[in-house]
């Protein structure tokens, strides 16, 4: 049964309903930024492995300095020094000092590190002339991790820290989900690839720019694209493109999904064993996309046009790829923005403008759009920082509205709703 018309969270809801993360991998640490993690990762040993200072200064008794001022200045023995990276040979006794600096591990004994700042030294004698650092200054052993502790659960984004973490316990090659294979078949006779510019300077035909943006947008959501080319509209060369998609993780179309003499992409699907259980979403641009499945796999039919197909990714395609990448959050998180200018919308449908955010008015950035808004016009997705999100009704919304905007560019983290 194929569903029609849904609202865009009714059908991103539908889209994802089912989809679950692909088998686990080891990889490098260089390379685990941006996957999520398959397998919780503890911890072998104590963080830090033992108590240590974290300042620079002299490693002492705490009651040997709980009343020491610049008046009445605590005079203590020094019997050594410790660098980050030596160990402690011996012991502290009440009247002693150790120099010690940032890192270096605390000799026995010692409770407290007076900074360096805090003290004046001559040959093996220190002062301290204040009493603030008593019993402080020193990093206890496993007060950042306790051996066997779980540091990191399954189902983690692995940013910049977390690969701090991981490399601290060990975990040079964690264990992450797989990294979607994304088909991208782009279906069109007047397209071409980069390679038949020439045809586009005679003006006979216009580059598959879909086959190069939505590559790149697979990529930077965290698939591996497989380009599969350019169909031709006719529905045998179509079939036998979309079979070199069988055994990716997802299959994603551009063109001939809509209603057109040469739009054969639903059709193909279903002689090919897929099945079409969504079609056509209440949304400007992107209203004719399909969606269903073929080999096993998730499939998206995107609009032909390349900003509908772009913006049609953006909501679809890019939490599919992320759901199967393991990212429990796979939606971007929204703004809240305030119009720039009134608009006036042609139909009942959720309308996603490009915009640029400017400023903004008492900390709410303001959003103005970025131009024509034609969804043949690439360029007005280029230049935009964010697509704004303007809700079926009313039809005019006057200038100062607040509305929601989803970024294109920052990570602000992912989030588990639809326009969160
Ligand atoms: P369609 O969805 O096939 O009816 O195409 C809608 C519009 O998008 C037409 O103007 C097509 O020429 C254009 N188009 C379709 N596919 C692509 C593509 N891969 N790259 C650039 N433009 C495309
Ligand atoms: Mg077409």
């Amino acid at each position: 049964m194929t569903v029609t018309r849904l609202s865009v969270t009714e059908a991103s809801a539908h889209m994802l309903a089912g989809v679950k993360p692909l088998g686990g991998e080891d990889v490098g640490l260089g390379h685990a930024v941006g996957r999520v993690l398959a397998r919780e990762v503890t911890s072998p040993v104590f963080l830090p492995p033992r108590d240590n200072a974290s300042m620079d200064g002299f490693a002492v008794h705490a009651h040997d300095v709980r009343d020491a001022a610049a008046a009445r200045p605590a005079r203590l023995r020094v019997v050594g020094t410790l660098a980050a990276g030596s160990l402690p040979t011996r012991a502290i006794e009440p009247g002693e000092a150790v120099r010690i600096m940032t890192g270096a591990y605390v000799p026995p004994g010692a409770d407290s590190v007076v900074r360096v700042e805090d003290t004046t030294s001559d040959k093996d004698i220190v002062s301290v002339l204040d009493a603030r650092d008593a019993g402080r200054n020193i990093r206890m052993r496993g007060e950042d991790v306790r051996e066997g502790q779980v540091v990191m659960r399954a189902g983690t984004a692995i940013a910049a820290p977390h690969v701090g973490v991981l490399a601290s316990v060990g975990c040079g090659v964690p264990h992450v989900y797989r990294k979607p294979r994304v088909a991208i078949l782009a279906t069109g006779d007047e397209l071409v690839l980069l390679d038949r510019f020439d045809e586009v300077r005679a003006g006979r035909r216009i580059v598959s720019s879909n086959s190069y943006a939505l590559a790149a947008a697979v990529r930077a959501a965290g698939g591996e694209p497989v380009p599969l080319g350019i169909a031709p509209d006719d529905p045998m060369s179509l079939a036998d493109r979309l079979r070199e998609g069988e055994g990716c993780d997802l299959l994603l179309t551009s063109g001939g999904v809509s209603v057109g003499d040469f739009d054969y992409t639903r059709r193909v699907v279903a002689e090919l064993g897929g099945t079409l259980s969504l079609w056509r979403v209440r949304m400007r641009p992107g209203a004719p996309l399909g969606f269903g499945t073929l080999f096993g796999a998730p499939w998206v039919g995107l609009p032909g046009n390349p900003v509908s197909a772009l913006v049609t990714f953006e909501l679809f395609g890019r939490p599919l790829v992320r759901a199967l990448a393991g990212h429990a959050r796979p939606h971007r998180r929204t703004v809240q923005v305030r119009l720039a200018e009134a608009l006036q919308l042609g139909a009942p449908l959720t309308h996603f403008l490009r915009v640029v955010l400017e400023g903004d008015v008492d900390g709410i950035p303001v959003a103005r759009l970025t131009g024509a808004q034609s969804s043949g016009m690439l360029t007005s997705m280029s230049a935009a920082d964010a697509l704004l999100v303007v809700p079926p009704e009313p039809q005019s919304v006057p200038a100062g509205t607040l509305l929601r905007a989803l970024p294109l560019d920052g990570d602000l983290g992912g989030s588990d709703q639809f326009l969160a």
